[in-house]
């Protein structure tokens, strides 16, 4: 490699992290702040994380102006964990309502069914998972728990701009959104939340950690049979501390909440993130057939790019080609095929414009 920078990551997941977190990481690895011990080495009841911990909390709720009236949890268990978490905290074993936009939501959906009473209120499968279905026309059932959407589809590359108003639509259900893909690349419409959750891997830090930001009301719905390690309400009455949280992955959050103010907060990452879409979605559309992305236009994610070239036959090429050219991981998830260039805040637009660079000097090498 000749560039002076490293390489660009586009992994949808376990992703790019800030170079800068990294560097830092790196150098308090065996010695954090003079305490003599490796943050993975300290007990999490010890003041040392224990103020790792606040910090991350505090900069978390401040960057996404979290109300008050929701609690944050930092817990194990991933996106996937929490499909089957939030339905044995929330469903009370009655009904769930969920909209399907993607391959996630879709897994949501079957994991609910094991504890709740499920409908698909809306479904954009029809049309492989590339629009959004309007809110209007969901089968929202008046007795539901809860709803569920994902607001960012990770594999199919399909995102909410808005959150949907539930009350508007007649329904006092409250909203649980899986935001995994795009947390803190735009605000949260908190008025609309009952819960949301998010995996750690992609725009916070090491996968291992999730996080919950869960309304105050809705902590005492809890089955029976929930693992107590999973009882949100048992969670937030221990701040988290119930068992032993992902200790290093707080720390590597709280230094990415910590460069993403540096950065301007989450109003600078929607900035950057509308600007890197608009660059990546521009060259594909304008490559005049070669390169395609089929997701409607207001359904863009601006996270997650999945893309095919025309003659998929160059697809080998084309990865061995952007491998050579420090551009990494773009092959697409294996259930849609094609590329995927995922684009997170750690993403610099420089990366965004080496890829587009490439995809231009591709398609004129072999169109
Ligand atoms: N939801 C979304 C939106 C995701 O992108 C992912 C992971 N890519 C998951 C859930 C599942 O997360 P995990 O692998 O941490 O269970």
């Amino acid at each position: 490699m000749s560039t002076t920078h490293r390489p660009y990551n586009f992994s949808a997941g376990p992703a790019v992290l800030p170079e800068e977190v990294l560097r830092e990481a790196a150098a308090e690895m065996l010695d954090w702040h003079g305490s003599g011990m490796g943050v993975m080495e300290m007990s999490h009841r010890g003041k040392e994380f224990i103020s790792i911990h606040e910090a991350a909390e505090h900069d978390l709720r401040a960057l996404l102006a979290v109300p008050p009236h929701f609690k944050i949890l930092f817990m194990q268990g991933g996106g996937l964990g929490e499909n089957a978490i939030v339905p044995l905290n929330l469903s009370r074993g009655g009904q769930v309502d969920l909209v399907v936009t993607g391959a996630w939501s879709k897994k949501s959906a079957a994991e609910a069914r094991k504890y709740a009473d499920v409908a698909i209120a809306a479904s954009n499968e029809a049309d492989g998972h590339t629009t959004l279905p309007a809110a209007a026309g969901w089968q929202l059932r008046p007795g539901a728990s809860y709803v569920h959407l994902c607001s960012n589809e990770t594999i199919h590359g399909v995102e909410f701009g808005a959150l949907p108003d539930l009350a508007a639509l007649g329904s006092d259900a409250p909203l649980v959104v899986d935001c995994s893909s795009h947390i803190l690349s735009r605000p949260i419409d908190w008025a609309r939340v009952g819960l949301a959750f998010a995996g750690a891997q992609k725009n916070i830090g090491p996968a291992g950690l999730t996080l919950v930001f869960v309304r105050e009301d809705l902590l005492d719905r809890a089955l029976p049979i929930c693992p107590s390690a999973f009882e949100y309400k048992t969670v937030a009455a221990h701040g988290s501390m119930f068992n032993t949280p992902p200790t290093y992955g707080i720390y590597i959050a709280g230094l990415v909440f910590q460069w993403l103010q540096r950065q301007g907060g989450v109003a600078e990452m929607e900035r950057r993130a509308i600007a890197k879409a608009a660059l990546l979605y521009g060259a594909l559309d304008g490559s005049g057939g070669f390169y395609a992305n089929k997701v409607a236009h207001d359904g863009r994610s601006r996270m997650n790019v999945p893309f095919f070239l025309h003659d998929e036959s160059l697809n080998e090429a084309f990865l061995a080609g952007a491998r050579a050219a420090g551009l990494l991981q773009l092959k697409g998830h294996k259930s849609v095929g094609g590329m995927r260039a995922s684009i997170y805040n750690a993403m610099p637009i420089e990366g965004v414009q080496a890829l587009v660079d490439y995809l231009n000097e591709f398609a004129r090498r072999h169109g």
